[in-house]
């Protein structure tokens, strides 16, 4: 068969980078009889931004803490870089996955300085941390606030500071439920750029959660469109925007301007 003839060489390597860095396959979840995530799923690969987009309720919020190790999924696995790391039987956990979550609502620790809130999930000697939270802070463009208290940043430098403190560790993956919904519009579209760029320069693989159908088309490499628990299409932005799979679709992206 044409697809197992000999390749040369540069797409040899091609071939290795078509393992993706996270898939999940057949995902599936039941709370009390109700199906709210129903064979899902999907691929990302390094340096990639995937979203799970679709509407509030569908299902995408338990879909990444099944990911993420903290929910138990009722059928399906996990792969990361083309390695099982969790079924019904066996499971790596949360904190051996090397994923980093960057949610809504996971505060920084008020009680810690900026530059320890970052340090915060690394391991080593004091200076390769401090050094490690320097690239990170000069990434997000807040060294300066590195011995200063969450409450002195305003919410946007805050979030950006829980991104340097998600990438801290270097994680393979970086899961992010809706990070940017509790930011003014003014703000957002700034954000949403500066941390495509940090999460490109890291070369993490992103799955990014959102109900709003122009934030993944601003941040999405691929997008999967999520309705009541299942994939409804997924493709790069413009074909799932200029070729919705059905009316509700349509409908869902007719909000973008
Ligand atoms: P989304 O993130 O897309 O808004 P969720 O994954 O949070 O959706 O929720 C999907 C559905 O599952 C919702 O109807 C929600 O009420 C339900 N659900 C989520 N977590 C639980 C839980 N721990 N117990 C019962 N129902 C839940
Ligand atoms: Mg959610």
């Amino acid at each position: 068969m044409k697809h197992d003839m000999p390749q040369p060489g540069p797409e040899r390597t091609q071939v290795n980078q078509t393992v993706p860095r996270l898939e999940i396959r057949n995902l599936s979840r039941a709370f009390g009889g109700q199906v709210v995530v129903d064979h899902v799923s999907l691929k990302v690969m390094p340096g990639q931004v995937t979203c799970l987009l679709g509407p509030s309720g569908c299902g995408k919020s338990t879909t990444l803490r099944m990911i993420a190790g903290v929910e138990m999924q009722d059928s399906g696995e996990i792969f990361v870089d083309g390695q099982l790391i969790c079924d019904t039987v066996f499971r790596v956990p949360p904190e051996r996955r090397h994923i980093g979550l960057m949610f809504q609502d996971f505060a920084l620790f008020p009680h810690l300085s900026v530059g320890d809130n970052v340090a915060f999930g690394l391991k080593g000697p004091a200076d390769r941390k401090r050094a490690r939270v320097e690239e990170l802070l000069d990434k997000v463009g807040l060294r300066r606030f590195i011995d200063e208290y969450p409450y002195q940043l305003s919410g946007g430098e805050q979030q950006r500071v829980a991104l340097a403190r998600a990438l801290a560790p270097k994680p393979r993956i970086m899961l992010m439920d809706e990070p940017f919904s509790g930011l003014d519009n003014r703000l957002r579209d700034d954000i949403r750029d500066e941390t495509l760029e940090v999460l490109k320069a890291e070369d993490a693989a992103v799955l990014l959660v959102t109900h709003e159908p122009e934030e993944a088309m601003r941040m999405a490499d691929e997008i999967a469109l999520m309705r009541n628990g299942k994939i409804v299409q997924q493709g790069a932005p413009y074909n799932v925007y200029n070729a919705p799979v059905d009316r509700q679709a349509v409908a869902f992206f007719s909000d973008i301007n």
